[in-house]
Formats: C-alpha cells, sequence, structure tokens
C-alpha cells in the first residue's frame, strides 16, 4: 500500500489474486524464497506522458497518457488502450495486472499491459478524436512494436480510434506493421471475429459454466450490462444459443425489452450513430427505457456484466441471487466488488470472473497477430471455432485447477492460480530479470 498511495482498484485487484494463492506458494515455497510476488505486482516499466491537442475552436487542452507495461515473460507485452475521463494511474495498473493472467489463461505466448487516457472521447468531433489520438502516438510509438508492445482497443478506443492510431504508428515510423496494433479493420489488417471475440467469448464461457452444472442457456433470461462492443456481442452469441436477452444499459440508464433486444437497432443507435439508448427506446415500440437506477434491478438468469469495473456491489449481489440469478459471466474487467464477488460464491451460483470469461477478446488479438505474421486471412468460421475452442480450454483450466487445489467450483481461484503458475514458472526459467 506504502508503494502504491491511492490506487484502490490496483490494490484491490492484487489483493484478490493474492487471497486465491495461499495454496499454491504452500506447494511451491521457491516462490516465496524467490520473491515471486513482490517481482509479479511490480510492472516492468510505467509510461507517463503529455498528450497536448486542439479542438475544433482552436482551444489547447492537454491530456494524460500511460501506458504499463507489467510482465513481458510470456511474450510481447499485450493490452487495451481506455479513454475514459475517470482514468488514473491506479485504473491502468490494475488492469495491467489482470491482463497478465488472462494473457497466460488464454495459453497465447503474450505478456501483459494496458495504457489509456483521461481523454473523453464523447461529444467530440471526428477531427478533435483523429487529433488527440495522432499526439496520443507521437509519443507512445517508441515504446511499441509488434515484438515489443502491441495494444488494442477498450473503453472509448474501438475502431475508428485504432485507425487513427495505426495510422500516425506507419507515418512516423514509415513502417506497415501490421501486428503492432490488434482490432484494426478488416480492410486494413483486421481479422474476422475480433469486434466480436469479447462478448462472444463471455457467452461462451457463460455456456460451459452451463453445462458442467447439466444446464444451458437455452431458453433463459439474460441481462447485461453496458451498450458497447462487449454487451452488443454478449448479446448477440447469447441470442444465437437460444437465450432471451433482455436488458442492457449506458451511463445514462438502461433498456428493457421483455420480447428480447432487437440487436439491429442497438447496433445502428450504439454502433453507427454513436448514441443513447433513448433512441432504441423512441424505436422498438415494446421497449421502455429507464433513466438512471440500475439495470442490475431487471430479474434474469444469467448475467453479463459488460461496462466497467466495480458496477455490482455486494448489495447488487445480494439482489440478482435473490431474482434468481444462477451464473455470471463476466464481460467487463473488474465489475463485481470483492463483497459481490463473495456473495456469488457462497450463494453457490456460477460466476466467472472477468480475467477468463472476457479472455476470448485478447485471445482473438493474438490470432490476429498470427494472421499479420503470416500476411493470412482466416474465415469467420474458423477463427470462430477457434474462439470457441479456446473459451471452452480457459474454462476447462480453472475448473480443474479449482478441484486440484481444494476448492471445487471457485473458478475465481481457478482462474488466479492457473494464471500465476503459468506466468511464475516462466519468470523462475528467465532468471532474475
Ligand atoms: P465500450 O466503450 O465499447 O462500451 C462501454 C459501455 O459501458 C458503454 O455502454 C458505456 O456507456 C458503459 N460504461 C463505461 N463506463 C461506464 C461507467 N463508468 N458507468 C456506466 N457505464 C459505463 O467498451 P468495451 O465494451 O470495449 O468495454 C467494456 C468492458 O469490457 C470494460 O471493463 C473493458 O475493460 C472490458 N473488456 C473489453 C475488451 C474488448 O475487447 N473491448 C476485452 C476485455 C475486457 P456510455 O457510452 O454511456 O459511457
Amino acid at each position: 500500500l506504502r508503494r502504491n498511495p491511492a490506487e484502490h482498484e490496483f490494490h484491490q485487484a492484487v489483493r484478490e489474486v493474492l487471497e486465491s494463492l495461499v495454496p499454491v506458494l504452500d506447494r511451491h515455497p521457491e516462490y516465496a524464497e524467490m520473491k515471486m510476488i513482490e517481482r509479479i505486482c511490480e510492472p516492468e516499466r510505467q509510461i507517463i506522458f503529455r498528450v497536448p491537442w486542439t479542438d475544433d475552436r482552436g482551444e489547447v487542452h492537454i491530456n494524460r497518457g500511460f501506458r504499463v507495461e507489467f510482465n513481458s515473460a510470456l511474450g510481447p507485452y499485450k493490452g487495451g488502450l481506455r479513454f475514459h475521463p475517470s482514468v488514473y494511474l491506479g485504473t491502468i495498473k490494475f488492469l495491467g495486472f489482470e491482463q497478465v493472467f488472462k494473457n497466460a489463461l488464454t495459453g497465447m505466448p503474450i505478456g501483459g499491459a494496458k495504457g489509456g487516457s483521461d481523454f473523453d472521447p464523447k461529444g467530440k468531433s471526428d477531427a478533435e478524436i483523429m487529433r488527440f489520438c495522432q499526439s496520443f502516438m507521437t509519443e507512445l510509438y517508441r515504446h511499441l512494436g509488434e515484438q515489443t508492445d502491441v495494444p488494442a482497443g477498450d473503453i472509448g478506443v474501438g475502431t475508428r480510434e485504432l485507425g487513427y492510431l495505426f495510422g500516425q504508428y506507419k507515418r512516423i515510423t514509415n513502417r506497415y506493421e501490421s501486428g503492432v496494433l490488434t482490432g484494426k479493420g478488416l480492410s486494413w489488417g483486421g481479422a474476422r471475429v475480433r469486434k466480436e471475440a469479447t462478448g462472444y467469448g463471455a457467452a461462451f464461457f457463460a455456456q460451459e459454466m452451463l453445462a458442467a452444472r447439466g444446464t444451458s442457456l437455452e431458453g433463459k433470461t439474460v441481462v447485461v450490462s453496458g451498450a458497447g462492443n462487449v454487451a452488443i456481442y454478449a448479446a448477440e452469441k447469447c441470442s444465437q444459443l437460444g437465450a432471451r436477452v433482455i436488458a442492457c444499459s449506458d451511463s445514462n440508464g438502461y433498456v428493457v425489452d421483455e420480447r428480447g433486444l432487437n440487436l439491429e437497432v442497438l447496433k445502428q443507435v450504439k454502433e453507427v450513430e454513436r448514441g443513447r439508448l433513448t433512441a432504441y427506446a423512441e424505436r422498438v415500440p415494446h421497449a421502455r427505457h429507464v433513466a438512471g437506477g440500475s439495470v442490475w434491478d431487471v430479474p434474469c438468469d444469467v448475467a453479463i456484466p459488460s461496462a466497467t469495473h466495480n458496477e455490482i456491489s455486494r448489495d447488487t449481489a445480494i439482489s440478482l441471487v435473490k431474482n434468481g440469478c444462477i451464473a455470471v459471466s463476466e464481460g467487463a474487467n473488474m465489475p463485481t466488488t470483492p463483497e459481490g464477488i463473495r456473495v456469488f460464491l457462497e450463494a453457490g451460483i456460477a460466476y466467472g470472473p472477468g480475467k477468463a470469461a472476457n479472455a476470448g477478446g485478447v485471445a482473438t488479438s493474438a490470432l490476429e497477430m498470427q494472421q499479420n505474421a503470416s500476411r493470412d486471412s482466416w474465415s469467420f468460421e474458423y477463427t470462430e471455432r477457434r474462439l470457441e475452442q479456446i473459451m471452452r480450454d480457459v474454462h476447462a483450466a480453472c475448473h480443474e485447477a479449482a478441484e486440484e487445489y481444494g476448492s471445487p467450483g471457485n473458478l475465481v481461484l481457478g482462474a488466479n492460480v492457473t494464471g500465476f503458475v503459468r506466468v511464475a514458472e516462466a519468470m523462475q526459467a528467465l532468471g532474475l530479470i
């Protein structure tokens, strides 16, 4: 705590992992001798920089940029960029720390990092977004490379922002280095299924958790939070697997549509028009918009939180369980507080923590890197099959580790232990670096 003052989310993420590792350290005393915990909690490199840009009226703004390169024992640093006004070093460090274990869980050769800025993309023109992205990359480019550090999107960073970032990288370096960013558009080096991957992956993970309990998504009611990249495609895959997705949210409120969300309208409003959910409710006659409030007040069988961290408190978790929720698959990173997680585990419902349940996004990013490296382009069907298999493997690894380490069904412990052991083994082999 003294080393990293006031980084609350980072402390929360570290504590959750460390609590799971007691049985691992009992079995591997050499990790304590090698100070593996202290090493793994300290980022390899942290970069903080000024991002100056001008708005359309010529006014100058200064934002802060971050890249925390956390761990490269398994491969080049890999993890998204978040543009949101709430971003500070503690956010990026918690996300980077989680990313290390998530990336290890995928079984792909990628290290962990995260970055972003306190820039708020909301209400900005295309030209302002472009100027900001160009300024951000003008500093960040020197730290990146397909063998070094490979960013992707996250909250506030989608294909449009990645396009401007990639364009500036290409211009400065004079290299068409496709593998330096993932989540690219299909016409400039992107891969099929990357856009859908995190949401689809969270749905596949829910399906695996339910299958382990002898049931499935078929006929279940689902609520997702958020209405961004992860939420939309989690909803789409759940619907394809036979569930009825009845609600989603944005930061102004939520919509409920008991007949099941109309995903075409949702995509039009959110992806094309970049509008608010009120516009969805205006177009779909049987949908109801609730301003403010929590989407988690809507009873459901399966919850897929896909907005942001700490959106599910202890009280929210209690009300979800009371309303009959049997499974939570986290599309977002750390959306449930530690007290909320305890409620889910004690209630014995299926609970898939973000670092496992949303690993499909970064896994598909690694598939995009493979395609870039071999100048190849895979079909949607093939890539989706690979994603589904990866999510099955991630679930199986967490499930088995939970049993092996004495907490059957506890996928939090299973995910943390599996991710940690994979990274620790590599760090041990590479020596004290
Ligand atoms: P988007 O920016 O596409 O969408 C985020 C959605 O969540 C929006 O609907 C947004 O509403 C809402 N939201 C964000 N912050 C808040 C907040 N503080 N309060 C209320 N609502 C909020 O982001 P993504 O869908 O990409 O990311 C969502 C989550 O998934 C994040 O936790 C991210 O780290 C995680 N994730 C994303 C991956 C990816 O591949 N994109 C990979 C793995 C994890 P509004 O527009 O009104 O702000």
